[in-house]
């Protein structure tokens, strides 16, 4: 039982008589500390009742303090996606706090307020435990975060525009020092001929780097454009993989495929020995994933300098489990929980002398994010790495709609390409 306000429905016992003396000072004391507070401040009962809200919180929702008490709080704090659109049960916090025994958080929220404006805002919900250890409460403490957003857009804005507009000069140097480079076309002497090609290495590596800051930009501001559709990962995995091992080929590494815990493809060989295996479906761009997978892969590659890289693919009935392995230097645990964030390099000589941007797993990890899929590594040093990626894992059954409302679908792409034939 909770409230500090008259609850009707409360028992006689409860809440008015617990209002008297003390604990009114109490109350009152409290209602001057978060009536002083900027942020907006909400308690709810567990009936998800407000029953105090201060004039921060009544400021951001539009909503006066008097006529936002004692009414639901999905009433006042109407949370919605980007779009505008009520949030679908389970997603919302409100509907989880009871269940949670910590505090819920949402940097990315979004509330219409009531006069229908969209807010973006910043929000924490954390519940207030009872005697029985229930959650009786929770409190809300949420900000208005619009401006923070326009300068974080401003900000993307500028660095998307700023490496777009420098790969442009970027690519043209890169053709005219591979001009130079070409026998056909130009004569130079040996000294000029190393002096390009280091020229030529280094440009690369900024066109690179430009196109890595354009695509983690936008990663950041959600505007990595995403076409998802049914992919049969191990049809997928296995071209994907017979497109990339060239790379590894000519640096002298061996590669192997896994479909399935058990079963092997040699990936080396024409078209490989099929073996059943079931069928591992999931909803992404491939595209995307492509991008995602052929990063892990390019790591594996730039880092190992010699022995094998395995490209590996398996799941259960919740999640289909890609993983790429190498027999390289590996990762030292105290960089691991870094690894995945924006310029993160490893600072020592295995892999520092190693050309790279420290985006490419940043970028990775945002992809995989999209499809609500979860990316980590295990690596043990001398031994190597392996990165995997957790995807959603889509029934047969469940592939099978999406891939005929897709169909239906005149904007969609046609998918039977990319399932398994
Ligand atoms: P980049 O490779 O461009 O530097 P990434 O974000 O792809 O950037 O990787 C970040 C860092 O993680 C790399 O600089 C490297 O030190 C380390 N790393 C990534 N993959 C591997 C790997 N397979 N083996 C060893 N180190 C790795």
């Amino acid at each position: 039982m909770f409230g500090f306000g008259g609850n009707k429905n409360k028992s006689p016992a409860s809440m008015p008589q617990r209002l008297t003396g003390d604990l009114a000072d109490e109350k009152r004391r409290f209602e001057v500390i978060i009536n002083s507070i900027e942020d907006g401040v909400i308690l709810i009962d567990d009936q998800q009742t407000v029953q105090l809200i201060n004039p921060g919180a009544a400021a951001i929702c539009g909503w006066p303090v008097d006529e936002a008490t004692e009414i639901n709080v999905q009433n006042v704090l109407k949370l919605v996606d980007e779009k505008g659109q009520a949030l679908e049960s389970g997603k919302n916090l409100f509907d989880k706090i009871f269940q949670a025994e910590q505090t819920l958080r949402e940097n990315n929220a979004f509330l219409l307020n009531r006069e229908g404006k969209q807010v973006p805002i910043s929000l924490s919900l954390s519940p207030l435990l009872g005697a029985n250890q229930q959650v009786i409460a929770a409190v809300a403490v949420f900000r208005d975060v619009a401006q923070e957003r326009a300068q974080e857009k401003q900000r993307a804005d500028f660095i998307s525009t700023a490496s777009h507009e420098m790969r442009t000069p970027v690519a043209a140097i890169e053709g005219y020092l591979a001009l130079a480079l070409n026998d056909k076309v130009a004569t130079i002497d040996n000294r000029a001929r190393g002096y390009l090609e280091k020229a030529h290495i280094s440009t690369q590596h900024l066109g690179q780097l430009f196109q890595d800051l354009l695509t983690s930009a936008k990663a950041e501001d959600g505007r990595l454009t995403s076409h998802p559709v049914v992919v049969e990962m191990g049809a997928y995995l296995q071209q994907l993989v017979a497109d990339l091992r060239f790379s590894a080929d000519k640096k002298g590494l061996q590669m192997e495929f896994k479909l399935g815990s058990s079963s092997t493809i040699n990936a080396t060989k024409e078209g490989g020995d099929r073996v059943i295996s079931p069928l591992y479906y999931a909803y992404v761009d491939p595209d995307r994933l492509r991008e995602a997978i052929t990063n892990l892969f390019d790591n594996a590659v730039k880092y190992t300098p010699e022995g094998k890289i395995t490209v590996g693919l398996t799941g259960d009935d919740q999640v289909v489990q890609c993983y790429i392995a190498d027999t390289g230097p590996g990762i030292p645990a105290e960089d691991v929980p870094h690894l995945f964030q924006k310029f993160y390099r490893i600072d020592n000589s295995a892999t520092r002398t190693v050309g790279g941007t420290g985006l490419g797993l940043f970028i990775t990890r945002k992809i995989i994010e999209l499809y609500e899929g979860r990316i980590w590594v295990e690596s043990e040093l001398g031994k190597g790495s392996s990165f995997y990626i957790n995807l959603p894992r889509l029934t047969t059954q469940k592939a099978t709609e999406l891939q005929s409302d897709a169909a239906n679908s005149s904007e969609l792409a046609p998918i039977n390409s990319l399932t398994a034939s």
